[in-house]
């Protein structure tokens, strides 16, 4: 029986694994799909206080990860199943071990929001991609589309535009959401072309090469194009990682988990933090923030259940 498991492993999972580790309750981290959560999938962080110079997210996960362990964390690779919150102990099953806890802190984190047209799954790491860090390597003098208009759309861009001969970034109406200085940087930069206005139809390739065309769409005028492309990069937003938990615990209509302010969720004991129950700044220092919240709080509950004072 454990004190508190983690889920997830990204900056609020790991924030949490570090509080909970330090008050001494031993927490098991089980990391999900992706060990770093979204920071795993990011080059250059330049806006996590510390780091004066920007920071590889990658580098930044293992830093967490090694001050989570310095203090006693364990780091279980796997996903859960079975998730049963209705009664006490919480359980869990991890690669077919049942896990029980007396305290959970979610921090699920989201995946990459995909557009559902025809082509996107057929043509899915063969062409369509929703990691510019991680396959733009293989776009070398190559000719993408990124669809989306907000910071992740602008920056991958950006960033593709080291290997890509040209960047159409493709966006459904006719001005960004990304912030102002990477709207900037993209619009001084000669490889990128913005398309307004404009929403992919149709990812279409071939069984050899992959993507070679996106058709596109005009929505204010309703008028198609088919444009010559061999990588399409969605960026797009992100879904929040809870399907495991509905029916038990409170989600919005996006599946965000609800919280109050000191991230408890709807059932005693279990706790959220970070991008699953956060679509609104979903910032690493943010998931942070609320990883230390969750972990203190989880730590308070502890006390009340073994009848032990808070702070100890
Ligand atoms: P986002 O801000 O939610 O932007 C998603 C973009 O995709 C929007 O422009 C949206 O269009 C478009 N979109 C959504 N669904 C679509 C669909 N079905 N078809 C076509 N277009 C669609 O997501 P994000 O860019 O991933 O950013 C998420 C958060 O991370 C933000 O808080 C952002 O500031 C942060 N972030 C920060 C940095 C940085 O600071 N360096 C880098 C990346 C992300 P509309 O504009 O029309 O809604």
């Amino acid at each position: 029986m454990h004190d508190v498991v983690i889920l997830g492993a990204g900056p609020a999972g790991l924030t949490a694994a570090i509080y909970a580790a330090r008050a001494n309750h031993a927490p098991v981290v089980i990391t999900g799909p992706l060990f770093g959560g979204q920071l795993a999938l990011t080059t250059e962080v330049e806006n996590f206080p510390g780091f004066p110079d920007g920071v590889l997210g990658p580098e930044l996960m293992e830093l967490m990860k090694r001050q989570a362990e310095r203090f006693g964390a364990e780091i279980r690779i796997g996903d859960v199943t079975d998730v049963e919150l209705t009664h006490s102990p919480l359980q869990m099953t991890l690669n077919g071990e049942l896990i029980e806890t007396k305290s959970l802190i979610i921090a699920t984190g989201a995946s990459a929001r995909l557009l559902d047209v025809p082509g996107e799954s057929e043509f899915f790491g063969r062409g369509v991609s929703t990691c510019a860090t991680c396959d733009g390597f293989f776009y070398r003098d190559k000719t993408v589309a990124v669809v989306g208009g907000g910071d992740s759309a602008v920056e991958e861009g950006t960033f593709l535009t080291r290997y890509a001969s040209k960047v159409f970034l493709v966006h459904r109406r006719d001005r960004l959401r990304a912030s102002q200085i990477l709207q900037d940087r993209a619009r001084q930069n000669d490889k990128i072309d913005f398309i307004w206005d404009t929403v992919v139809e149709e990812i279409i390739g071939d069984a050899d090469k992959g993507v070679t065309t996106a058709r596109l769409r005009n929505v204010k005028t309703g008028a198609e194009e088919e444009m010559q492309v061999e990588g399409v990069f969605l960026a797009i937003g992100h879904v929040p990682n809870t399907k495991v938990f509905e029916g038990q615990l409170k989600l919005d209509e996006q599946g965000y988990i609800v919280t109050d302010s000191r991230m408890h969720t709807n059932i005693q004991g279990v706790f959220a933090c970070g991008d699953c129950q956060d679509h609104i700044y979903r910032q690493a220092i943010t998931a942070a923030g609320t990883g230390c919240v969750a972990a203190m709080e989880a730590e308070k509950f502890l006390a009340e259940v073994e009848g032990r004072a808070y702070p100890a």
